[in-house]
């Protein structure tokens, strides 16, 4: 069965994402991811080898051990509040920046800002461009 290292696990849902089994649920509300794995037989190593955190190891079956849950708040969105990652999620990506990205401000705040406001701002900076050639360009 499975054994998960909480002090290690970044709620990154990778494991659930390949178990062919479902055996790795997520529970989510609006501000809070719950990540619960049930007491797997199968073994198939999947899980432990897609773990970007290695927080995941095969261990033998037992009766007796509960099923492991682990509970994350989710950061909110600095554009539009919206909750969309966990804490240690965020500070893995930034703990493997190069460095001088940061020291780049705005390349972290980047990390801080959810995946649709991220589309949104590169969409509105480029027809921002798209505007100005026009203009530069027009007779
Ligand atoms: S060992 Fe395989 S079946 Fe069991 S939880 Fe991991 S991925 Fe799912
Ligand atoms: S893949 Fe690893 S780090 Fe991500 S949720 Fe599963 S156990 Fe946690």
């Amino acid at each position: 069965m499975i054994k998960v290292d909480p002090g290690k696990c970044l709620g990154c849902l990778s494991c659930s994402n390949v178990c062919p089994n479902q055996n790795i649920v997520l529970l989510q509300s609006a501000d809070t991811r719950t990540v619960h794995w049930k007491k797997c037989k199968e073994e198939c190593d999947l899980c432990v080898e897609f773990c970007p955190a290695k927080a995941l190891a095969l261990v033998a079956y037992d009766e007796l051990v509960p099923e492991s849950e682990i509970s994350f708040e989710l950061v909110a969105c600095r554009v539009c509040g919206s909750r969309y990652a966990t804490l240690p999620m965020l500070m893995k990506v930034e703990a493997s920046l190069p460095a001088g990205m940061q020291e780049d401000a705005s390349g972290l705040e980047w990390i801080r800002i959810c995946s649709q406001c991220r589309r949104d701002i590169e969409a509105e900076k480029a027809a921002g461009q798209v505007m100005k050639e026009r203009k530069r360009i027009s007779p």
